[in-house]
């Protein structure tokens, strides 16, 4: 079974790896700045529906909102250093860096192409960065 840890940062490491680098900068201003939902929407220029998806679930596999409080600050920094691999490409449409292939626009699609394509990636980088976790403490 997945840690807390271990299910907040391989959700994290997958959004990052999709192109939806946004889904951190929710993160951090709801859980460490206090934003509201509807400042951080037009703040990120998302829908205040996708803001809520994302505060949900790191929310639910938190467990409690101090948890995801601490994991956000936490994780923050190693999040960051992923690079994504989903890009938008000249024409906007998404390409994968990686497969060398457009996928469709769809953002969730572009989730379920790194959970299905990528596992062994976001595998690899969720291990890494809790490792590096784990020890700093
Ligand atoms: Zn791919």
């Amino acid at each position: 079974m997945r840690s807390v840890l271990e299910e907040v940062v391989r959700y994290l490491v997958i959004e990052r790896l999709a192109g939806r680098s946004w889904a951190l900068e929710v993160a951090v201003e709801y859980f460490i700045r206090n934003s509201s939902p509807s400042r951080i929407a037009s703040k990120v220029g998302v829908s205040k529906y996708a803001v809520k998806r994302v505060i949900d679930s790191i929310r639910v596999k938190s467990g409690s909102h101090a948890v995801a409080v601490a994991l956000v600050k936490a994780l923050r920094p190693y999040v960051e250093s992923v690079r994504p691999i989903v890009v938008v490409s000249d024409g906007g449409r998404p390409y994968c860096r990686l497969c060398g292939c457009y996928i469709n626009a769809d953002h969730q699609y572009a989730y379920q192409h790194v959970v299905w394509k990528h596992r062994d990636l976001v595998s690899r980088l969720t291990s890494e960065i809790v490792g590096a976790l784990l020890r700093r403490r």
